[in-house]
């Protein structure tokens, strides 16, 4: 089973990830306000997994909850010392899916699960360009 480790700047928060196929990761890049605010970057790039593929190694997240105008309840958790994001969901994604953030996953992780698809892409910075081969949405991100 390949497995994927990662940790926050500091690495006081570290993480592992055991999969049952690389394929049940789906990294996608979200170029909505709410990701541009949250990366602090011109899009934010998240791999999404399920919550039971995810431990916790070390540290204990810091969290923020709020649905900071979007509709919907949206939780993000960060390294409370350094300030490196490490996880977003939404409501629904709650009890079944994290979004992992990519740049904290280390290099195997990186090298490995690629993104596959782009969200909100009507909000994309007109000099980003699409990444090849992945699927465009205008909008939604379930
Ligand atoms: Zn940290
Ligand atoms: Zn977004």
């Amino acid at each position: 089973m390949p497995t994927y480790v990662g940790s926050c700047y500091c690495n006081e928060i570290t993480y592992k990830i055991t999969l049952s196929s690389p394929d049940e990761a789906r990294t996608s890049i979200c170029h909505c306000r709410n990701c541009r605010k949250w990366f602090g970057s011109a899009y934010g790039i998240t791999t999404k997994i399920p919550l039971s593929s995810l431990q916790i190694t070390s540290g204990t997240t810091t969290k923020h909850e709020s649905d900071n105008g979007s509709g919907t309840n949206l939780f993000r958790e960060f390294c409370g010392t350094c300030g490196s994001g490490i996880l977003e969901y939404g409501e629904h994604a709650k009890g079944e899916w994290r979004y992992v953030t990519y740049g904290t996953l280390d290099e195997k992780g990186q090298e490995e699960l690629k993104p596959k698809g782009e969200f909100f892409c009507k909000s994309r910075r007109e000099w980003v360009q699409p990444v090849p081969g992945a699927f465009q949405k205008r909008e939604i991100k379930e």
